[in-house]
């Protein structure tokens, strides 16, 4: 591993990973964060409890803002875990010089996303550091959750198992790409960023059996396959026709260089459903407008040990691996 910290490290991907094994697990190492779910299962498998902190730049783009990242990350890690967000904890810090009408403006977008999940800001914390210190604001959230349905693993996925995203992918990361670099031609390009915890709830409502959940934030669907695949040890192939893609973010993708596979988002999960319930899960999901192409993408098979394959549709294979280096850093 490196001596110093680079942009790599923080990529959801596999430097991301080397880092949070090498330091973190190696020092707070116990059961519970072993697991490396989305978030802990904590007091007798009742509760789901998370952190995320914000670092998103710009603070405001099309489809969201920091307030709105900020609640809906952590509501939706709780809620892969099939769990209902309740209570959220909100710390702050600010850089000297920041408009009060920014911060309320992103306040209030916290406050309509709390809504939405039906939970509540209870503690909090504030911090300001002089001009240069930080910039302009990141904010942690913390959030505890009531467990709906037990036994969402991302260590148990199998053959069993259908592979399902829930709308077409890299919205989030395409639109802070745009806005950073003052791209105005993609007027209809914007973050997938929502609360995720309505979809789960109709899955559960619905008696459909889930096996796992993960939401593709950083590193986007590529990272949450061969995080599967690793934890489960499976191997997992996806059909890349398949996959649902817009064409403005294909146009970013095909631009520059970009795999949408790799895209973040925040409004977009992936799913492991067994079979015979892929279908029935699908159909819950088409009842909401922001799922309305969510699909069947992909199998669970023993092909090759905890690797993740792309099958194109001239029959020809290829490993899709986790993503390394950076080249949105401050995504979210
Ligand atoms: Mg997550």
């Amino acid at each position: 591993m490196n001596k110093t910290i680079t942009l790599a490290h923080g990529n959801g991907g596999a430097e991301n990973n080397e880092l949070i094994s090498k330091v973190f697990y190696k020092a707070f190492k116990n059961d519970i964060l072993e697991k490396s779910e989305d978030a802990a299962v904590i007091h007798n498998g009742e509760l789901a409890f998370s952190t995320d902190s914000f670092t998103v730049s710009p603070l405001f783009f099309n489809g969201a803002d920091i307030g709105k990242l900020a609640v809906c990350g952590t509501c939706n890690d709780l809620a892969m875990m099939g769990a209902k967000p309740k209570y959220l904890t909100c710390s702050v810090i600010i850089e000297e010089g920041f408009e009060i009408r920014s911060l309320e403006k992103i306040v209030r977008s916290m406050k309509e996303e709390l809504k939405k999940n039906d939970a509540i800001i209870v503690s909090g914390d504030t911090k300001v550091v002089p001009k240069g210190s930080v910039d302009k604001i990141f904010i942690n959230t913390t959030g505890i959750g009531e467990i709906q349905y037990k036994g969402i693993s991302s260590n148990n996925v199998n053959e069993d198992d259908l592979i399902l995203v829930s709308r077409d992918i890299g919205a989030h990361g395409a639109t802070i790409f745009a806005a950073r670099e003052g791209m105005d031609l993609e007027t209809s390009l914007k973050s997938d960023c929502t609360s995720l915890y309505p979809q789960v709830e109709a899955l559960i409502k619905a008696g459909i059996k889930i096996t796992a959940l993960r939401d593709a934030t950083r590193g986007g669907v590529s990272a949450v396959l061969n995080e599967w695949a690793k934890q489960s040890n499976v191997c997992i192939e996806v059909e890349e026709e398949k996959i649902p893609i817009c064409d403005e973010v294909k146009g970013i993708c095909e631009m520059l260089g970009f795999e949408a596979m790799s895209l973040a988002n925040e409004g977009t999960f992936v799913l492991a459903i067994p079979k015979e319930h892929a279908k029935k899960a699908i159909d819950v999901l088409h009842t909401f407008e922001v799922a309305h192409n969510a699909t069947i993408i992909g199998k669970v098979t023993q092909q090759y040990e905890q690797k993740v394959i792309l099958n194109s549709s001239w029959g020809t294979k290829r490993f899709l691996d986790t993503p390394t280096g950076e080249l949105l850093p401050r995504i979210c």
